[in-house]
């Protein structure tokens, strides 16, 4: 269902994702003239007083803007974020104090300490895959750990993604 609070994907001028919004705020910058639909919900539209618009699912800034930081620091929180709390070798969801950061190439041999080397893992996985790769442990991974993009930090749940976002997210 639609609400003021439904997100509506940002994109810049130059049609990179680089926001995430609610439905309040992209119909003020739509009405503002700062941003125009790129894709409009069929089947609802919002009727004020003298405002007759289409839902919008992605908006698309009208003048570019240049965003110098879009990478997401790497940092045990942001990897507990990636990974939405969710043991990557079982895909369990225990209690945080239950969740370990593992290096995927064991850091006794090389294995950094970066967004594609860490992913979350339950104790139990932990322990189990000790000093070992995921090859040699039979532990295959749920997906290949890569930094996060803006878009996927800020909304990490895949799932609940409008499908119409799918072409601007490269997913
Ligand atoms: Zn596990």
């Amino acid at each position: 269902m639609v609400t003021f609070q439904s997100q509506v994907l940002v994109l810049n001028a130059s049609y990179e994702a680089i926001n995430v919004c609610n439905l309040r705020r992209a119909i003020k910058m739509i009405v503002k003239g700062k941003a125009r639909s790129e894709e409009v919900s069929e089947s609802s539209e919002i009727r004020a007083a003298s405002l007759n618009i289409k839902i919008p699912l992605v908006i698309r800034l009208v003048s570019y803007v240049h965003i110098p930081h879009l990478a997401i620091k790497f940092s045990r929180k942001n990897v507990f974020v990636r990974d939405q709390y969710m043991c990557q070798y079982c895909g369990a969801k225990p209690t945080k104090q239950l969740l370990t950061l593992d290096h995927v190439m064991p850091r006794s041999r090389n294995g950094n300490t970066g967004w594609e080397n860490m992913v979350v893992a339950c104790l139990k996985c932990n322990n189990q895959k000790g000093d070992r790769t995921p090859v040699e442990a039979q532990m295959a991974l749920k997906r290949k750990p890569k930094a996060p993009t803006i878009i996927s930090h800020l909304h990490p749940n895949h799932q609940s993604y409008d499908p119409s976002w799918k072409k601007y997210l490269y997913l």
